[in-house]
């Protein structure tokens, strides 16, 4: 399988490329992201979920009729609602800070100073500039000062990240950010495999192509922790 690096220094070091010399086409189609953070608006949760899924509602309504597609079929009445009730309540959830999963930390009472792995950490997300699903897989590691999670937890925060409109390098940089938040290290690292039905149904339609995009903090930037890690979820590490 061909892959492609991502690497993360436009979001790192802040953006060195000029988005409004940028056509919408080029934005799109280079998946190009312009932080770390979500954009969110101020008023992003002054409506319900209720109220989203009915404002929503209508507005794919609008997009189907617009489409030519007539809503009186029985298969595609429905369809407004469920997209709807999917966008807010599943594929979208992790926008709203109170689906943030709360993390318990235990005492690493086996002084287990090692790396921990958790890898194949199997993810749906969606493209935040074409609205098709990203999926693949995460895999995350990092080296307990002290306290440790419970591994179900790692699943958690990549999953909850997931759930946004995402471009694959913040992705990558929310779940880091917040492992090392929540496990009060730096020494955590993240590497992402995944596709893009942007790339592989539409565009330039390349459908054996993949993306991989890591983040390496604290220890894992040193090259031998790096490679272990590396060894561990079993990627090639002489490219
Ligand atoms: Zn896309």
């Amino acid at each position: 399988m061909k892959q492609k690096e991502i690497t993360l220094n436009t979001l790192l070091d802040g953006n060195n490329i000029n988005l409004s010399d940028l056509s919408t086409e080029d934005i799109g189609n280079e998946h190009i992201s312009t932080s770390v953070e979500t954009p969110m608006r101020e008023d992003a949760f002054s409506i319900s979920d209720e109220e989203k899924m009915a404002k929503i509602q209508a507005h794919f309504k609008g997009i189907m009729e617009t489409l030519g597609l007539d809503l009186n079929d029985d298969s595609l009445r429905g369809t407004p609602e469920r997209v709807a009730k999917m966008y807010v309540k599943e594929i979208f959830n992790g926008l709203n800070p109170v689906n943030k999963p709360k993390i318990a930390l235990f005492e690493n009472r086996y002084q287990y100073n090692q790396m921990l792995v958790e890898k194949d950490i199997t993810f749906y997300s969606n493209c935040e500039h074409h609205f098709v699903p990203i999926f693949g897989k995460a895999h995350v590691a990092y080296i307990s000062n002290g306290k440790v999670i419970g591994l179900s937890k790692l699943n958690r925060i990549v999953q909850y990240y997931s759930k946004r409109p995402q471009v694959q390098e913040r992705l990558t940089m929310q779940i880091a950010k917040e492992l090392q938040a929540v496990l009060q290290t730096d020494d955590v690292a993240v590497l992402i495999d995944a596709k893009h039905l942007c790339v592989s149904s539409r565009g330039v339609q390349d459908i054996n192509s993949a993306t991989v995009s890591s983040f390496y903090g604290g220890k894992f930037a040193e090259e031998g922790t790096k490679k272990e890690f590396l060894a561990y979820v079993g990627m090639r590490t002489d490219y």
